[in-house]
């Protein structure tokens, strides 16, 4: 990709280094910058470093030569690695193609990581990079941010020896994606016990389904016009952004109504029909 980018006009070799030409982005007619230096408040006064071999600040990093006691590969420019950024733009096109439909990471990438992607990947392939970009806020931990220096950082794996993945995936969800989630013991209590509620309705409604006698309904059908409602604002949230924050209210909705208008004496029928909903 880095050779494209030189054959192209967009990249140049300076001592075994490679920089990508920022500015050239404004001759991209066909592919839209829509990010670099357009949403980002950069002082290109703070991206001017020792590298006074580049012919711009702008310009960044493809390919770095070797240094002592790093790993390093074979290239045209001599033995050296890939920068940051273009690691990324070749993995991505490598294993999903020239183009991908949602491009995910968290906020903290959008400058210089995000628009450096898409200068490179849109310059070397010709085509928009991502559909979609997903910035996801950071997890915060009894209202701190999450670092190593605080000491206040768990892995995965170490929640899992406490709380089943399934409980931490819907905790994530309480939230919207863009939106910082705050950690702590009791908000993962709450997720736990929202999360049984759930399935532990969606058992109950299955349970006396084997056993009432009632098939048809009748005067069922008026709840189970409700419980449509539900699902029309889980999908309606969704199709928001993914604001499965309210999608999930619209579960507890229904899981209400399941809770509140079943007993031994309701219809095979409408047991039914709320457990597909649910
Ligand atoms: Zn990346």
């Amino acid at each position: 990709m880095i050779e494209t980018l030189i054959e192209k006009g967009y990249a140049y070799e300076k001592n075994g280094t490679v920089y990508y030409r920022t500015r050239k982005l404004k001759d991209m007619a066909s592919c839209p910058i829509k990010i670099w230096m357009i949403c980002s408040p950069v002082d290109v006064h703070l991206l001017v470093s020792g590298e006074d071999e580049k012919e711009d600040p702008l310009d960044f990093v493809l390919w770095k030569p070797k240094k002592e006691g790093e790993p390093a590969w074979e290239s045209p420019w001599g033995e050296g690695r890939p920068g940051w950024h273009i690691e990324c733009s070749v993995m991505s096109k490598k294993y999903l193609g020239e183009q991908i439909d949602i491009h995910a990471g968290g906020e903290d990438l959008i400058f210089p990581h995000h628009e450096n992607e898409i200068a490179q990947s849109e310059a070397a392939n010709g085509k928009e990079f991502a559909k979609y970009w997903m910035h996801n806020g950071f997890l915060n931990i009894d209202n701190h941010k999450m670092s190593k220096s605080l000491g206040n950082f768990f892995t995965v794996r170490e929640i899992s020896e406490k709380y089943d993945l399934q409980v931490l995936r819907f905790f994530m969800l309480s939230a919207h994606y863009r939106s910082p989630l705050n950690f702590s013991a009791e908000l993962m209590e709450a997720a736990k016990n929202g999360l049984e509620r759930i399935i532990n309705s969606s058992r109950e409604s299955e349970i006396p389904h084997a056993k009432c006698e009632n098939g048809d309904m009748t005067d069922e059908r008026e709840k189970l016009a409700g419980s449509t409602v539900y699902v029309e604002n889980f999908e309606k949230a969704m199709d928001d952004d993914f604001n499965t924050a309210d999608a999930i209210s619209a579960v507890f909705e229904l899981v209400k109504l399941c809770n509140t208008t079943t007993d031994g004496a309701s219809s095979k029928e409408y047991l039914q029909n709320l457990f597909d909903c649910l």
